[in-house]
């Protein structure tokens, strides 16, 4: 199969990055995306707050029904596994493996979360230590709870979206841990979660080592300014210590001019509609310039 443009990753970005594409006069475009429905990350935020105030999947449902009025054809359930440098991308379905040529490529792979294994934290590896994305997943998506007791180290907008999920299930968040001298991720989202349910934020800490097996009972708190330790019991650790933009696939191919990357794989975005107005733009120019 042979395309005018490949796009991997069918999120905001993905998808913007497709409408602004067809807007411009391209006529063949693929999207590809691993998940079973488009969106991307968009799917598991239920809260308020996307562009005019919509949930993420309200917001993935907008773009949805708009990328439906195109030409453009998605494929879901689809991984890409491999790009060569000789515009050769290798998908994986259940369709089996296929070969698709094409002239651009556009990179909306979106973000992955930093894990425990980089991160200086010793002990024991416990049950009950995930990434807040994997903890809003399972409350959101599967309604699991990841714990009744628990700990959130980062205060980033994810750290404070999912303290305030948390409390709403009903569990106890002891507090929010930020290494900062304030928290880091946006006010409004402050003062929706962390003001408004009166959730602790313990400033200028960390956790420097997780205690129990095989579940986690606590876990050492260090003060950095003055290096004093405490043990503090909990039975959940959600890490929300940094996003870091998925750029695997093609890290291998320097920067040929056929390659561009939108969304949260080429930054990290806080807000949908600065993904995907950036997206849309980008998709729009590759092609007024081919
Ligand atoms: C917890 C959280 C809360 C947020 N809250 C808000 C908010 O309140 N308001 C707001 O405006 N913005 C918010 N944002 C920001 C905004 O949602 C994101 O910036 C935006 O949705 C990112 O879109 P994206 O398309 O770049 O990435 P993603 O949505 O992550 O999409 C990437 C897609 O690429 C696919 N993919 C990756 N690799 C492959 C591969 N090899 N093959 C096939 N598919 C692949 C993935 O399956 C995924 O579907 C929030 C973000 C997060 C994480």
């Amino acid at each position: 199969m042979k395309v005018d443009l490949l796009i991997i990753g069918a999120g905001a970005a993905g998808l913007s990055a497709a409408l602004g594409a067809w807007e411009a006069g391209c006529r063949s475009i693929l999207i590809a995306d691993r998940r079973s429905h488009p969106g991307g990350i968009l799917e598991q935020c239920i809260h308020h707050g996307f562009g005019a105030d919509l949930t993420g999947p309200e917001y993935a449902a907008m773009l949805f029904s708009q990328i439906q009025k195109t030409g453009a054809e998605l494929r879901m359930e689809t991984e890409v596994l491999s790009i060569s440098p000789s515009r050769e991308a290798v998908l994986s379905s259940g369709a089996g493996l296929e070969r698709v040529r094409f002239s651009h490529l556009i990179l909306a792979a979106g973000c992955r979360e930093r894990p425990l294994g980089a991160l200086n934290i010793t002990g024991t590896r416990p049950d009950g230590v995930c990434t807040a994305g994997q903890a809003q997943e399972m409350m959101n998506l599967h309604d699991r709870d990841p714990g009744e007791r628990i700990l959130i180290l980062g205060s980033g907008d994810l750290g404070m979206i999912v303290a305030r999920r948390c409390v709403l299930r009903g569990k106890q968040v002891i507090a929010i841990l930020e290494q900062a001298e304030r928290c880091t991720g946006l006010a409004k989202n402050y003062h929706s979660c962390v003001e408004a349910h009166s959730i602790p934020l313990w400033t200028r800490t960390t956790v420097t080592e997780l205690h129990g097996e095989p579940r986690l009972t606590g876990v050492t708190v260090r003060e950095l300014d003055s290096g004093a330790e405490r043990f503090v019991p909990c039975d959940t650790l959600l890490l929300a210590t940094g996003l870091i933009p998925e750029q695997t696939l093609v890290s291998n191919l320097g920067t040929p001019p056929w390659l561009h990357l939108v969304g949260n794989c080429n930054r990290v975005h806080d807000l949908v509609d600065s993904a995907a107005h950036e997206a849309r733009i980008i998709g729009s120019e590759i092609i007024k310039k081919a």
